[in-house]
């Protein structure tokens, strides 16, 4: 039997779907102010409804960072860097104890969505199951955004070059959100990625199961942010082969959508979108440079 807090969570969401009203602040802790962590939300949840989404001034800081790093840092691209997993599934009882199968079928999207093997750039990044644990709380299951320092403390392994994988039960908005790579260093066992247990591959959220809830905030922990990322601003997400969009391409947007002035297509098929799984295919190039680039700077 699901809590108070939740009940009324589910309330909110039924108002919201129906209108504009904000969003529901007990979701969430509020956002660190270097913009810790980012996050997928659902069809019909506004990207202001995000409760980690970057401000301008957020992106322009850790982007400019990035930037003096890259200016001065020689990319192998054709070089594969091979990510250790922990996946950490929290349950309570049966509800979110998935089996290995699951976790097993998971990496594997990471490896061929990361791999190219869906459409778009081969970014290097190669994923290798190290371990599963299994724990039955009911609090961290069902409210891992409340839980989430302790969860983790507890649960995290590794280096900053380990990705440690969590799922659980978010709700009816959030798909997952992730820590980004320059917050490592003063929040080491905070770093991760945690997604809902039903955005799994071969999960039960309706045009959310293929897996790439996973794809996409794993984007964020090697440094990517939204393709609309300041909307229709010059620099954007600071990549340079993703056009600009105005606003998130949410459920599956009809091809040609084009909502700002510069060159190019709203890129509504990457995985950095908003778009449901079946509509997103790829990373690019720019995106493959920009993950490495963060990675050798922050992860390595
Ligand atoms: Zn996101």
């Amino acid at each position: 039997m699901k809590g108070a807090a939740r009940l009324a969570w589910l309330g909110v969401l039924t108002f919201l779907t129906a209108s504009t009203v904000a969003p529901p602040a007990q979701t969430r802790a509020a956002p660190c102010p270097d913009g810790g962590s980012n996050a997928r939300v659902r069809a019909g949840v506004s990207a202001a409804h995000d409760p980690d989404a970057l401000s301008p001034a957020q992106a322009a800081a850790a982007g400019a960072r990035l930037d003096r790093i890259v200016a001065t840092q020689h990319i192998v691209s054709a070089k594969k860097i091979h990510i250790p997993v922990y996946f950490h599934v929290t349950h309570y009882g049966r509800a979110g104890d998935v089996p290995a199968s699951a976790v097993h079928r998971q990496i594997a999207v990471l490896n061929a969505s990361f791999g190219g093997r869906t459409g778009g750039a081969d970014t290097g990044f190669r994923f290798t199951l190290q371990g599963i644990d299994r724990t039955n709380d009911a609090s961290w299951y069902h409210h891992p955004d409340e839980k989430e320092r302790d969860m983790k403390s507890r649960l995290h392994r590794g280096d900053g070059g380990t990705l440690n994988l969590y799922s659980a039960d978010l709700g009816e908005q959030l798909l997952g959100w992730a820590t980004f790579p320059w917050r490592y260093r003063d929040h080491e066992s905070l770093d991760g990625v945690v997604v809902h247990v039903d955005s799994l591959a071969g999960g039960s959220i309706e045009h959310y199961d293929r897996g790439y809830s996973a794809t996409h905030e794993i984007g964020h922990w090697l440094g990517l942010f939204h393709t609309f990322q300041d909307g229709c601003a010059k620099r954007g997400d600071r990549v340079a082969d993703t056009p600009p969009e105005r606003e998130p391409g949410h459920g599956c947007p009809p091809a040609g959508r084009d909502t700002c002035t510069a060159s190019g297509m709203d890129p509504i098929h990457n995985f950095m979108d908003y778009s449901y799984d079946t509509c997103m295919t790829q990373f690019t190039h720019g995106q493959s440079d920009r993950m490495r680039a963060a990675w050798a700077a922050y992860r390595s």
